[in-house]
Formats: structure tokens, C-alpha cells, sequence
């Protein structure tokens, strides 16, 4: 079987998980934690790293950190993985949906800025979205596979209303934005070491910030608050450290990371190439020179010819996938305040991710080639 995305562990993974058992340093505290920690701020271009439980986690600590409440309204792209809607129902609050740009499928700022300008008034220092009475409490842009969204734009209108700004990186380890790390691009960023994800920690996620603050109490927060080494905790926290387990795997997998994501964009290369002149396919958007390439894949004619070149696949051992179903379309997030979603509607059910791990040989990738050309022209 050729796999969708499936982790590449050939580099110091078992020797460094052997050391946590010969050092008996398995859990929450130890020095691979650290060690990641470090290595994450670093190649963000940036001062402070927080590893994590999960992608999720990073991201509702994060919001919780910023003060997001019950009640709030948080602004999120509705083409996103449910993680990043949960993570702001998890604090009470409720997304605000926007819709994407069709050119990299990130966050639609004109979808903002319209809100943000017509339909908002600053109260007691809150920005309130009107027809509610809500507060608006943070923007999550995500970085959809890898691709930055425009965030100059962006941080320019969070800042002159005063919110905000949490990238949701999940995917976008090693991205750049105009040729400098992502680091300091918003208020937090969130990555996420999921088992399908660029690098992978098993499961884990991280916040990397330059604010030290914010770095400070999100340590204090998901460590259940506790006071020094006492038992004494002076608020409600949470339990969403990264194991020490969980950072060996990591640290061994971000010594590779630039050869992980050289791999990822020569596999969308070579798709790209390969695939760009057949009839009714469109290419994934690209940013291939500071993008990361996570997954690639086409965007086909319809939703029919995707669940049949699919099950195509499938009979050559190849796996192939749909991706993300908006979250405007999915019954917990159905009702949700929203704008128009005709960019996303649009495209996201003809979305065909082929396969995609670091790991793919040029002999599977070719297979793969061959096969969607002789059943699509
Ligand atoms: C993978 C992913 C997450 C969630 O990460 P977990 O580690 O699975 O919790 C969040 N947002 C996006 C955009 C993702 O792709």
C-alpha cells in the first residue's frame, strides 16, 4: 500500500526513547522537553516555545491565555480542520465564520475588515460585534497546508482593533513568510505534531510566542497552575504538557525537518508537472519557495470524480482521501454567526489529497502519476 502521510522515523528515534527509559525521565519533566522547546523557537524565528499535549491544546491554552471567555466570538476561517472551531468552543466562545481566498486558502481578510469596520463598535475597551452584543475576542487565522496566510494585511487591522492574532501553524513547521521564520507574524502560533503532520512527537502540539508573558502563563496554565512545587495552584489549569516521551520522538524528528520538507515540496513538484495538463484538474495552491507543502493533491471537476479516482487508487494500493469539510457544514458548528462561504463551497468537496509522506519513494510516486493519467485524459 502506498500511504497518504504516514511518519518517517528513520533518524534518532529509538535511541533517544531508550534514553528516557534508561534515565527513567518518561513523563511531563525531563530534558527532551526542553531540548524541543529550544529547537522549536529556533527554527520559528522566535524567543519562546511551549510543547504541548496536542495541536488542539496549544491552541485552546492559547486562546484562554489571551483572555478569550464565555460568550466571546472568535474569528475563524470556515475551511479549516474541526480543531480549530473546538479549541474555541472549548473556552465557551463561539466561531465566527469566514469564508478563504481561492489563491492560497487562507483566511478571507476582506471578510474581516468589512466586519470589523461595519458592524462593530469599541465598548469599555471591547470591541463588540453589534448585531450580538458579543465580544470579539481574538482572530485564528490557519495556515492551510502550510501556506501563510497574508498576514501584513492582517496584522494591521488586528492591531488597530486592539486583538489578537493566533496562527493556527498546525501544519506550517519550517514555513517561511517572505523569506523570515513565522515565529513573530502574530501574538501565538500553534503547531501540531499529530502522526500525519510534517514532524511527529506520537501526538503533541506547541505554542511558540516572543511574548514572554504569554509564554509564561501558558507554562503556568497547562501545568495545572501549580504554585512552585507545592500544592497550592492559584487558578483553574489544565493538564496539557508533552511528555518527555513524546519530545524524544520529536527532537529526533526536527533534526530532519529541513529534509522533510525539501521531500514535501519535491513531491508537489513532481505532482504538479506531472499532473497540471489533464482535463478538468486544478492544482493545489502554491507557495512553493516559503510554504511547506504538507499534503498534495489536485482539485478535480467534481465531487464524483474525486470518490472515483479514489477508489481507482485504491485498486492500484494507492490511498488517496478527500480534505476538509467547512465548518459551516458540520452539524456542531452549523448555526454559527458566518459570511458569505461562496469561495470554499466552491471547491472543497472536488479536494483530492494524493499520498504525501516524507518517507514515498520516485518509483511510488510515478505509480501514483500513472495511474490518475490513465484514467483522466
Ligand atoms: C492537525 C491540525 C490541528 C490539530 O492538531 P491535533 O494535534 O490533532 O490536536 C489543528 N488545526 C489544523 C489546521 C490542523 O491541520
Amino acid at each position: 500500500m502506498i500511504s497518504l502521510c504516514i511518519p518517517n522515523l528513520s533518524g534518532n528515534e529509538k535511541k533517544y526513547l531508550n534514553d528516557c527509559i534508561d534515565t527513567t525521565y518518561v513523563s511531563s519533566v525531563g530534558p527532551y522537553v526542553s531540548k524541543f522547546e529550544e529547537y522549536l523557537a529556533r527554527v520559528s524565528g522566535t524567543d519562546y516555545a511551549v510543547a504541548t499535549s496536542a495541536g488542539t491544546t496549544a491552541l485552546h491554552i492559547t486562546l484562554v491565555a489571551c483572555g478569550v471567555q464565555n460568550g466571546d466570538l472568535v474569528i475563524i476561517p470556515s475551511y479549516t480542520f474541526i480543531a480549530t472551531a473546538n479549541a474555541v468552543s472549548h473556552c465557551g466562545a463561539s466561531p465566527l465564520l469566514v469564508d478563504v481566498t481561492y489563491d492560497d486558502w487562507t483566511i478571507n481578510i476582506d471578510q474581516i475588515q468589512e466586519i470589523l469596520n461595519s458592524k462593530t463598535i469599541k465598548s469599555n475597551n471591547k470591541l463588540i460585534y453589534v448585531p450580538t452584543g458579543q465580544r470579539i475576542a481574538a482572530i485564528i487565522p490557519v495556515y492551510t497546508l502550510g501556506n501563510i496566510a497574508k498576514m501584513e494585511k492582517l496584522c494591521s487591522i488586528a492591531s488597530k482593533f486592539e486583538i489578537p492574532l493566533i496562527a493556527d501553524a498546525a501544519a506550517a513547521i519550517g514555513a517561511l513568510y517572505k523569506g523570515k521564520p513565522i515565529g513573530k507574524l502574530a501574538t501565538a502560533s500553534t503547531f501540531s505534531f499529530n502522526g500525519n503532520k510534517t514532524i511527529t512527537t506520537g501526538g503533541g502540539g506547541a505554542v511558540i510566542t516572543d511574548n514572554q508573558l504569554l509564554a509564561e502563563k501558558i507554562r503556568h496554565l497547562l501545568s495545572t497552575a501549580r504554585v512552585g512545587i507545592t500544592y497550592t495552584h492559584d487558578e483553574v489549569g489544565y493538564n496539557y504538557r508533552m511528555t518527555n516521551i513524546a519530545a524524544a520522538v520529536g527532537c529526533a524528528q526536527i533534526e530532519k525537518l529541513s529534509v522533510f520538507i525539501n521531500r514535501k515540496k519535491e513531491i508537489r513538484q513532481y505532482y504538479d508537472a506531472e499532473l497540471k495538463d489533464l482535463p478538468g484538474v486544478e492544482l493545489f495552491p502554491n507557495q512553493l519557495d516559503d510554504g511547506v507543502c504538507w499534503f498534495s493533491g489536485l482539485v478535480l471537476d467534481s465531487e464524483v470524480a474525486v470518490t472515483d479516482m479514489i477508489e481507482i487508487l485504491k485498486k492500484y494500493e494507492i490511498e488517496a482521501r478527500t480534505f476538509w469539510k467547512p465548518m459551516h457544514l458540520q452539524p456542531p458548528y452549523q448555526n454559527c454567526l458566518k459570511t458569505d462561504m461562496s469561495i470554499c463551497e466552491k471547491f472543497w468537496n472536488r479536494v483530492l489529497t494524493l499520498p504525501s509522506s516524507t518517507g514515498i519513494t520516485n518509483e511510488e510516486l510515478e505509480k501514483v502519476v500513472d495511474v490518475i493519467k490513465r484514467n483522466r485524459s
